[in-house]
């Protein structure tokens, strides 16, 4: 009897196996310098995180890569990690502070520092341990932190190189600041809302003139910081205006026209106040036009002194005051309602207010022009293709990226200001305490951190010891390929590879696999509010590791969303059930036998054996293809029709004959050991996908080795391919089938042996000849003729033709006929009272035009599919009368 359980229960196998792979050391890297080396880098997920579903496509598809590379030989590395990701983990830190009542303040720098280390020691590891739940093949003795010593040297190293290179400056700049995080949020950290809300028309008095002009503003409160008002060069209306004053109310000062190509005349009057220190576009209009930055609003969203009476209010309480007062002057012109976009913070959803403040910059351009070149040559390949466009329209047009963060937790600046002479010391050192110009020790560093990004953009060297002249970099630098989503091609994808072709001189890998989003069944973004995401821990508890992987693959195509189901699971398991049962016949019915003393060449190969060798081989070839193309979803389509059409409904029915008789031994044999040699090779083509059931059912099989994991990919033979053997099987399956199909439409009890013949064309009648036992017992016949071309058929029989072969099932015998008919009538009249109903009901206005349209459309397909079934009973009724 087999070791395998009756039924398959992935807790148990799996259980067991995860922590035996990692006690024998096969997920670590090791150098082999004759083999060739594999590599990817797990895009590290933050430590405030949870494994959800996008982390599992992350993790599903490098396993299934580097499982695959590792069992064809190469020298594999896998590296895993986690990253610090700054503002999410400061934020959950402060919430936990908040819950007791206190404020980050009230620790201080160091204090708030240790509370977050201790978070990072309790929670960091939380997300690590689920991914080996998942079957994550990677090498944990080299897992990474991006705030480790290591990853902090290069940041440093990173920092003070582009620095001394001039490619890091300080600057005023606008910004986008988030009153609540009291932090910036870089551009692409600005979540656009719609909001309703107003169009204010203003007028401002024309200086030494009792007239006024209009200008249109969704902000007023902006206007006490006014320095000039805008008008498009080429706007007829205003030619005589440009070069003459306002004066801007509320606050008495006097302010300039000018022109500038950027005001679109078609918004408002064609007339816009300028904001230089409010608003991006005001800010770059206000740098070509050398307008005064007047702050109005402070990092709380509270009106500065500046604006006199108004200083201490809130930005939106003073707009309603700004708003009243300039009515009750009589310069409101009018309010519009007025929908618009609104940038809002991706952490805490407020309104982010554009300020000026100084900030550290990375100078963009000179660094996008090598990362922009090595897409287009091609030494970085995106797949899917159309990521290519995506990324280099936005390197192209790349902004400077603003990397200093207000925050405590992350890579604190390495810039030291002395306070004696003003010297800036920018350093390597992780701690300096003498001015190098002065000697004082009177120094003080930078508040500032680095943004998140700039230590997970040195990820793929960073992690393999750089800037150090490590082994690993040698050997294992540039990674081959990066599985991460689309989300953040450009926070993270993008800095990547212009950091390592900046630093390393290399790309940072050579293939990009972009995957989409996992959405929920009707195709919704899974959110927290809409309650609707799916725990992959669960679906694991429930289902099996194998299970969830399987289905994470089903129908993925690269960089598109896909759809997760319950059926999808179920799918899976029953999928991983339909192994384990086949496994289960194979082993039972091979014990006892000698497989040391079989020798391959006197083994009697039938046509199934024939086939089904040809068939593995092929699957096995078009399997390499998928893998090679990163088509997950081709290759899951092509496991599963194998495995359970091909060789667990077909292939094993097939060979059942032979297993099941003692007369001729050689061809019982034969059966055993093609049955064995086929399963053992499907669970290695499978293993990368389901790695546990194949390593489960792999230990009970005969002369396999110690595991799976480190078993070898198989070899393609050649050499048994052959697609007319192919052919002749498909002929044999499609006539079988017919059969089956005609049975079925009859209601024929399954266990009955009928008649059958079988008119075939010359061509074809050897072929028949030779699967002439296959299609007696898989069709369940007492009796098959096959005949060439004959021309008399017997009276009451059920025919129908595939590939040229007329199909003919005598009736007599194989049918009560006359209960027959009167169960077809029966139908028959039943059908016709459906289409009548349904006729009915389309013809009812009321429901054709209320109800919603898919129940409409449903009713439409539903009569269709009631006529076309009452044509087939017709036709049946016809042939046995
Ligand atoms: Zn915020
Ligand atoms: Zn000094």
């Amino acid at each position: 009897m087999t070791d395998l359980l009756k039924t398959y229960n992935p807790d148990i196998v799996e259980g067991k196996w995860y922590d035996k792979w990692a006690e024998k050391g096969y997920f670590a890297a090791s150098f082999k310098p004759e083999r060739d080396s594999y590599s990817i880098v797990m895009p590290p997920p933050n430590i405030t995180g949870q494994l959800h579903l996008g982390h599992a496509l992350d993790n599903v598809f490098p396993d299934i890569l580097i499982r695959w590379k590792r069992m064809m030989g190469y020298n594999t590395l896998w590296l895993p990690g986690t990253d610090h990701a700054s503002i999410a983990t400061e934020k959950k830190v402060v919430d936990k502070i908040r819950e007791d009542g206190q404020e980050k303040e009230d620790f201080g720098r160091d204090g708030f520092l240790e509370k977050a280390w201790e978070w990072k020691e309790e929670y960091g590891n939380r997300i690590t341990k689920q991914l080996r739940k998942l079957g994550s093949s990677c090498d944990w003795s080299r897992e990474r932190f991006t705030m480790d010593e290591g990853c902090s040297r290069a940041v440093r190293e990173v920092f003070v190189e582009l620095y001394d290179r001039g490619l890091i400056y300080q600057g005023d700049y606008i910004v986008n600041w988030c009153p609540d995080c009291q932090t910036t949020v870089s551009d692409i950290e600005v979540e656009h809302e719609d909001h309703v809300s107003h169009i204010w028309h203003l007028r401002y008095p024309l200086k030494d003139s009792n007239e006024y002009i209009v200008v249109a503003t969704t902000r007023p409160e902006t206007m006490l910081g006014d320095t000039a008002v805008a008008v498009n060069p080429s706007d007829e209306r205003y030619q005589d205006l440009i070069g003459k004053m306002v004066v801007l109310p509320l606050m008495n000062r006097e302010i300039p026209i000018i022109a500038d190509n950027f005001v679109d005349q078609e918004f408002g009057t064609g007339m816009v106040k300028v904001t230089p220190a409010h608003d991006p576009n005001d800010f770059e209009m206000g740098r070509r036009h050398e307008l005064e930055l007047i702050k109005v609003i402070d990092e709380n969203a509270v009106m500065t002194e500046v604006t006199g009476k108004y200083a201490g209010l809130d930005r939106y309480e003073c707009r309603k005051q700004v708003v009243a007062e300039l009515k009750a002057e009589g310069l409101l012109d009018k309010i519009e309602d007025y929908e618009h976009s609104v940038g809002q913070c991706y952490r805490c959803d407020t309104v982010i207010e554009p300020l000026v403040s100084k900030q550290w910059f990375v100078k963009m351009k000179p660094l996008a022009e090598p990362a922009i070149k090595a897409v287009k040559d091609g030494r970085i390949r995106f797949v899917p293709e159309r990521f290519k466009k995506v990324y280099l329209n936005w390197m192209e047009n790349i902004q400077d990226w603003c990397i200093s963060r207000q925050l405590w937790w992350g890579h604190r600046i390495p810039v030291w200001y002395c306070q004696d002479c003003g010297e800036i010391i920018v350093s390597k050192e992780e701690v300096v305490s003498k001015c190098t110009a002065c000697n004082s020790e009177n120094l003080v560093q930078e508040e500032d951190v680095l943004d998140t990004w700039f230590s997970s953009g040195l990820w793929p060297f960073s992690t393999m010891g750089w800037p150090v002249d490590t082994e690993e970099l040698a050997y294992y630098y540039p990674t081959d390929v990066l599985v991460t989503g689309r989300d953040i091609i450009f926070f993270w994808v993008a800095r990547m590879i212009f950091m390592a072709l900046e630093f390393m001189d290399e790309v940072p890998f050579k293939d990009v696999y972009i995957h989409g989003l996992v959405r929920d069944a009707e195709g919704r973004k899974m959110s927290k509010s809409l309650g609707n995401g799916i725990d992959p821990i669960e679906v694991i508890d429930e289902y099996g590791s194998d299970a969830l992987r399987f289905t994470l693959i089903t129908g993925n195509t690269p960089g598109n969303d896909m759809r997760f189901r319950e059926e999808r699971l179920e799918a899976s398991r029953n999928f991983a059930n339909k192994i384990w049962n086949a496994a289960r016949f194979i082993l039972m019915n091979i014990e006892d036998v000698d497989f040391d003393g079989i020798n391959p060449d006197d083994l009697k190969l039938t046509l199934a054996d024939r086939w089904i060798l040809s068939r593995v081989n092929k699957v096995n070839s078009n399997i390499e293809k998928a893998l090679n193309d990163y088509n997950f979803g081709e290759l899951s389509k092509i496991l599963y029709d194998f495995i359970w059409s091909e060789f667990c409904d077909w292939y094993i029915e097939l060979v059942k004959s032979r297993l099941y008789q003692d007369k001729d031994l050689q061809a019982k044999e034969t059966a055993q050991y093609i049955g064995v040699t086929i399963l053992e090779k499907i669970l290695r083509l499978l293993h990368p996908v389901m790695p546990f059931i194949t390593e489960e059912i792999w230990q009970q099989l005969p002369g396999t080795g110690e595991s799976i994991m480190i078993a070898p990919w198989p070899e393609i033979e050649q050499g048994v391919i052959s697609d007319e053997i192919e052919d002749k099987m498909a002929l044999i399956m499609d006539v079988i089938k017919s059969i089956r199909n005609i049975r079925n439409e009859m209601k024929v009890n399954p266990g009955k042996r009928i008649k059958a013949i079988l008119n075939s064309p010359e061509g074809k009648f050897d072929i028949l000849q030779e699967g002439y036992n296959y299609i007696k017992d898989l069709a369940r016949l007492k009796e098959l003729s096959i005949e060439i071309n004959i021309e008399e058929k017997p009276d009451k029989s059920s025919t129908s033709i595939v590939s040229g072969v007329e199909i003919i099932l005598p009736l007599e015998g194989m049918v009560d006929l006359d209960k027959e008919i009167a169960r077809l009538e029966k139908e028959l009249e039943e059908v016709g009272s459906e289409i009548k109903r349904a006729e009915g009901k389309l013809a009812n206005e009321g429901f054709v035009n209320k109800a919603p349209g898919h129940l409409v459309q449903r009713e439409r397909e539903k009569l269709q599919e009631f006529k076309e079934k009452k044509v087939k009973l017709q036709q049946s009724l016809d042939d046995l009368r």
